[in-house]
């Protein structure tokens, strides 16, 4: 994503009802404290200006929604949105997913999407990959044993080290595609991102997988 100093935007999240400031002041207590409910919660990590959650969260009002996002330039469109259409169901962290497991306790997630994340293509940058065995293991503390990870991509480099890394981490691949927009089953439902727009525009076919860990390994 290209990073513009966008001025004032940190300090209008500092100050947004939207984003919840001391996030693991609510580890083990999204559903009693920010969301005031019982129901399943979704979290994005890496989502950008917002347009794939503020849709899901939109088109499902009883799923608790959390978008997270490292930079507040990037984080600004999507309070701007809400701010334009308040959504009960959605809120948003201005954090680094690094630290996911201060945040969320066990079980405390159902399901988590990663959208066209960024490819950290340098080797040595390999752990940074947020579909890396680094990450899924941070996921593995917080995701419900039979909650899902979805993944999208345009970058087949970064598709493949993905498909690799998921089993070697203990993650099952349930579905996945080289080519969603052309693949009737999983293209249902699909809600395009900013990038997946740009991306399928220019003509690159879209790589998705949905994983989960594996059911028999102990926790
Ligand atoms: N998901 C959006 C989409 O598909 O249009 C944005 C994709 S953009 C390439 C990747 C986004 O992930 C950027 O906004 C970046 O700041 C964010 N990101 C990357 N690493 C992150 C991390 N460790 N924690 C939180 N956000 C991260």
């Amino acid at each position: 994503m290209r990073l513009k100093n966008i001025t004032g935007s940190r300090e209008v999240i500092a100050g947004s009802e939207y984003v919840i400031h001391e996030p693991e002041k609510q580890k083990g207590k999204w559903k009693k404290q920010v969301f005031e409910n019982d129901n399943p919660q979704y979290i994005e990590i890496g989502m950008g200006k917002g347009r794939f959650i503020t849709q899901l969260a939109e088109k499902n009002p009883d799923i608790n929604f959390v978008g997270i996002e490292k930079y507040s330039s990037v984080l600004l469109r999507a309070v701007q949105k809400m701010e334009a259409n308040e959504l009960k169901n959605l809120v948003f962290i201005r954090m680094d997913a690094e630290y996911i497991s201060d945040v969320f306790d066990r079980d405390e997630v159902d399901r988590i999407y990663l959208n066209f994340s960024d490819p950290w293509p340098k080797d040595r940058h390999a752990k940074r990959r947020l579909t890396s065995g680094n990450f899924l293991d941070r996921y593995r503390e917080i995701i419900k044993k039979d909650g899902v990870v979805e993944f999208k991509t345009d970058n087949r480099v970064l598709f493949d080290y993905s498909v690799a890394e998921a089993p070697a981490a203990g993650w099952e691949i349930l579905k996945m595609t080289y080519d969603l927009h052309n693949d009737e089953e999983m293209i249902k439902g699909n809600i395009m991102t900013e990038y997946e727009e740009r991306f399928s525009n220019m003509g690159n076919p879209i790589c998705k997988y949905i994983i989960r860990q594996d059911q028999e390994e102990n926790r």
